[in-house]
């Protein structure tokens, strides 16, 4: 008699998309492991029988890039390489009917907050008590803490509110616990992140609640810096400039993405700012945080955007000389607000117009940059490059900004602190010696 051998998964995690995916994808991970699936990220192994897809749907280029992993390993399954494929994240979310309906391949669809049902396929149950376990995809020393999800805004252009929902902030009792798990992982830089941190503690305390959660996250000593992403700039509430300015573990480091600074085309976002209000709010982060960085990111190409909208735009960057920017192509999307306007303008004009930004700001990142040769900077080391240490300062989030490039002679390792002199600096990094 023959008796079939039970399917033992073993998995493949392609995680795509924002730091707020990553982090859903190390909970994944983190519960498959804890119950003893075998599981890692792409590459890790090779002889996997399953994969997950995490996807990301937020903008075109985004859900091509999800779509086209999803065909690959639909692909793979006919081809008898794989036996299931699990499609979960934003994309899923947003078009699981369309996509359940042509892609026949995937063995279950689900929704960005479907967690328990994805662990059901591996018969686990679902444990909230566990939240906090993550396998980390990040160098252990950085790790992404996810304080809410959805958003309350409406900005036209945004789709993330459609299928993410509105703004649901997290306890600070099961951030502290989880960032308490992360620092014996050996994360000591903390980024906090949210579609938009500002709002945090509105929905579940009625109250902005972030100085109690940075207060409590401070208290845990192996968290040495605390980085914060994605404020809205619009009422800007003055208790985050004291949590930045007196709180000696958040990083002097504000990711405050604008979008435009034409006030016309602000109005036709539903930004609630106008550019007198914008130019006044980086001033008072300036005037009352010396040497704050700030970052931010911005948007061409949106239907409403003339020539002259966006030659208000550069003359803004130019003025503002922001530390550190991102700018990306308008993409047009169903279900947002703006998907009444015509998209008039082609993507090369879209891309032209991010290029001709991203050159001013690279002139503005140069002239800032040599300003910082012959000072000294402390500095948390990302990795090694051959007889280079390559890390960043508290100016710049890992990936997205500066690096630090640097010699030394003692056996310095990722995660360790150090101070760096800069010797030389070009636009987006800085070459120095360790000192
Ligand atoms: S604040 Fe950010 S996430 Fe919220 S609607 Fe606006 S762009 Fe989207």
């Amino acid at each position: 008699m023959h008796t079939k051998t039970p399917f033992k998964p073993k998995v493949n995690l392609i995680s795509l998309g924002c730091s707020k995916n990553t982090v859903d994808s190390e909970k994944i991970l983190g519960q498959l492991n804890y119950h003893g699936v075998s599981a890692t990220y792409q590459g890790q192994e090779d002889d996997y029988n399953t994969v997950i897809i995490n996807t990301c749907g937020f903008i075109e280029n985004a859900k091509q890039e999800s779509i086209d992993a999803i065909l690959a390993y639909a692909d793979a399954k006919n081809k008898g390489e794989i036996e299931k494929l699990y499609v979960a994240g934003c994309l899923s979310e947003r078009y699981r009917h369309e996509l359940e309906a042509e892609i026949k391949e995937v063995d279950a669809f689900f929704g960005t907050y479907d967690l328990p049902l994805l662990l059901e396929k591996f018969n686990i149950d679902y444990r909230e008590e566990l939240i906090g376990e993550r396998t980390l995809s990040t160098d252990t020393h950085y790790s992404y803490l996810k304080i809410s999800d959805g958003c309350n805004r409406k900005c036209t252009f945004c789709s993330i509110p459609k299928f993410k929902g509105l703004h649901k902030s997290r306890t600070i009792e099961s951030l502290v616990e989880e960032a308490t798990f992360l620092a014996k992982k050996g994360t000591k830089e903390l980024m906090l992140i949210a579609q938009e941190l500002t709002y945090y503690g509105l929905d579940i305390y009625k109250k902005r609640a972030l100085k109690e959660l940075i207060d409590k996250l401070s208290e845990i000593e192996e968290i040495k810096w605390i980085r914060l992403h994605y404020a809205y700039p619009a009422q800007f509430p003055e208790s985050l400039i004291e949590i930045i300015r007196d709180n000696p573990k958040v990083c002097k480091y504000l990711d405050i993405p604008l979008q435009h600074a034409s006030d016309k085309v602000l109005k036709d976002m539903k930004r609630n700012i106008d550019q007198k209000t914008t130019r006044n709010l980086i001033a008072k982060l300036r005037e009352e945080i010396p040497n704050i960085a700030i970052r931010t990111t911005m948007l061409t190409g949106f239907p409403t955007e003339t020539g002259d909208d966006f030659q208000d735009l550069i003359s803004f960057v130019e003025d503002m000389k922001f530390d550190r920017l991102g700018v990306f192509a308008y993409s047009h999307e169903d279900g947002t607000e703006a998907f009444k306007y015509e998209d008039i303008w082609s993507q090369d004009e879209k891309n032209r117009r991010v290029n001709e930004l991203m050159e001013v700001q690279g002139r503005i990142s140069y002239t800032l940059n040599q300003e910082k040769i012959g000072k000294t900077f402390k500095v948390l080391i990302d990795r090694i490059e051959g007889k280079e240490f390559v890390g960043r300062t508290e100016f710049d989030s890992p990936e997205v900004d500066n690096e630090v490039r640097f010699t030394s002679e003692k056996a310095l390792k990722p995660g360790d602190f150090c101070h760096v002199e800069i010797l030389d600096a070009f636009e987006f990094d800085l070459i120095g010696r360790e000192i």
